[in-house]
């Protein structure tokens, strides 16, 4: 099959969270299933063209907008899965964040920039960009390739679309004057189309338009269908249940392994677990925390936002401060997160590392290191850190949601019974719940052959994408089977 795989971010090349893994991982996992997948990415400043071989094949000449687009071409760098950036210089060639100034507020042309993205993903799409490949198959995800499907409705001959739900609070939403602006035709305006409450939302065209939707764990599929996690779009999900898929992310495990990471110096497996030890010591002394093996090490890495419940960290590190543990705690978000993090890190020198900013290696070595991994998000799509976590005999306390539900057993009386706990989970979002759970792995932990036991069973299981992958190919062919059945009823 050909599949065009259109993202805003795909590792190696670009990154600001989950949707980059799963763009860099996911292309491979279908190429060594045998299929012909090419990736399209926006040609941002921030990706070094001449380091990873880019060169140009192709111009694009993109509806409604007043110039010429270069496509450029390289590959993945351990796979045969060619990727194509379109090279626009006014909406791309800029420092900084995909998507934020640096202010930290949206580009003021979003929209514009990733109409762009769109444009060539639909010239790609019908070969009109002299390359003389055809996809099948075009999975668009997230907001910011969510017109393609919409461009593409109408279009005999089309292929079929597949859309791709990461995170369904980001839906591109603008005001109205930009559908006319971006050229975009009449009969896609109104609540059937890409209208959101006289907003434009770019969301809406993968959401109403494609053959299929799909996002990124079972749980958080059934969850969006709800007023309570469904961020206003609840019933058109519900209207297109039959038509929506939830399959959970896989892990590319040649980058996250305990007994080959190249980013950590102690290596371990399910077999031999000295490397873990001597790991934690290691990061007890960078993050300069007493080293002290019997500290239960808590890690947490992660976006600083709400939905991530941060808040909620904050709120139980001084309730949990007089037992005996540590926490290192990386990322970047809110100023307000950062600051208070700042705060208890100061209050508490003995007991917490913060580190704010985004930190790839040190995200390895906390998940090599820790003994715990702290997830308690109000609402999560999937989650990757819980599954490094598992493989990485870093016992995950998640909260009870989307792909953490999913992905993760609570340890009781059943589950040590039947040997399937991985890890804590927990229901309530509030700090008592997150404490109560965390106290309950402390429990846990002064218990080594138990916890052993558990990290042992995490650390065996199977989340890779080869998994996932296949089922993407089977979601592919039921996309184009609907794709048939519109064009059959139409014509
Ligand atoms: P989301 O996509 O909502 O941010 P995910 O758990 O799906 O959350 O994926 C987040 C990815 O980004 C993981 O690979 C995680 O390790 C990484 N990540 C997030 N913040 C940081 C950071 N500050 N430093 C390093 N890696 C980070």
């Amino acid at each position: 099959m050909k599949i065009l795989f259109v993202a805003s971010e795909a590792t190696p090349f670009i990154k600001t969270g989950g949707l980059a893994d799963v763009g860099g991982s996911l292309p491979k996992a279908l190429a060594a299933l045998g299929h012909d997948v090419r990736i399209l990415l926006p040609g941002y400043q921030a990706i070094a063209i001449h380091d990873h071989g880019f060169k140009v094949v192709a111009d694009l000449t993109l509806p409604s907008i007043g110039g010429t687009a270069r496509l450029l071409q390289s590959r993945l760098p351990d796979a045969a899965v060619p990727v194509w950036l379109v090279d626009y210089p006014p909406a791309y060639d800029r420092p900084g964040h995909p998507y934020l100034d640096a202010q930290g507020r949206e580009w003021y042309d979003n929209a514009e920039r990733f109409a762009i993205l769109c444009r060539a993903g639909c010239s790609i799409a019908m070969n009109d960009a002299d390359l003389d490949w055809r996809p099948d198959v075009v999975h668009c995800n997230d907001w910011q390739s969510g017109l393609i499907p919409a461009l593409l409705g109408n279009e005999p001959e089309r292929p079929a679309t597949v859309f791709t739900i990461h995170n369904l609070a980001y839906q591109g939403l603008f005001p109205a004057d930009r559908f006319e602006s971006l050229g975009l035709p009449a009969h896609l305006w109104g609540i059937e189309g890409l209208e959101f409450y006289d907003n434009l939302s770019f969301i809406k065209g993968g959401l109403v338009f494609a053959d299929w939707i799909t996002t990124v764990s079972p749980s958080y599929a059934a969850e969006i269908c709800t007023p309570e996690y469904g961020c206003g779009l609840d019933s058109l999900l519900s209207q297109r249940r039959d038509r929506l898929t939830g399959i959970l992310n896989g892990v590319d495990y040649d980058v996250w392994n305990p007994a080959t990471d190249t980013l950590t110096t102690n290596h371990f497996d399910v077999a031999d677990l000295d490397g873990k030890k001597a790991s934690k010591q290691d990061l007890q002394r960078l993050a300069g925390l007493p080293a002290d093996p019997d500290a239960a090490l808590i890690g947490t890495v992660g976006r600083l936002v709400e939905q991530k419940g941060v808040d909620l960290i904050t709120a139980a590190i001084p309730q949990l401060m007089p037992r005996k543990l540590q926490f290192i705690i990386l990322g970047s978000g809110e100023a307000r997160f950062e600051q208070r993090l700042r705060e208890l890190a100061d209050r508490y020198p003995q007991q917490l590392a913060v580190f704010i900013g985004y930190n790839e290696s040190l995200a390895h070595q906390i998940e090599s290191g820790a003994d715990m991994f702290l997830m308690p998000s109000r609402f999560e799509p999937c989650g990757l850190n819980q599954l490094y976590s598992l493989r990485y005999g870093t016992l995950p306390i998640v909260r009870s949601t989307g792909g953490l539900k999913d992905s993760v057993v609570d340890t009781n009386a059943a589950t040590l019974a039947d040997g399937t706990a991985s890890g804590i989970v927990f229901a309530e979002a509030s700090s008592e719940a997150l404490a109560e759970a965390v106290r309950r792995a402390l429990t846990l932990y002064s218990d080594p052959a138990r916890w052993r036991q558990i990290m042992r069973h995490g650390m065996q299981q199977d989340f890779s994408w080869r998994r996932s992958a296949t089922r993407y190919v089977g979601l592919y062919r039921r996309a184009l089977a609907a794709a048939d059945d519109r064009g059959e009823s139409k014509g």
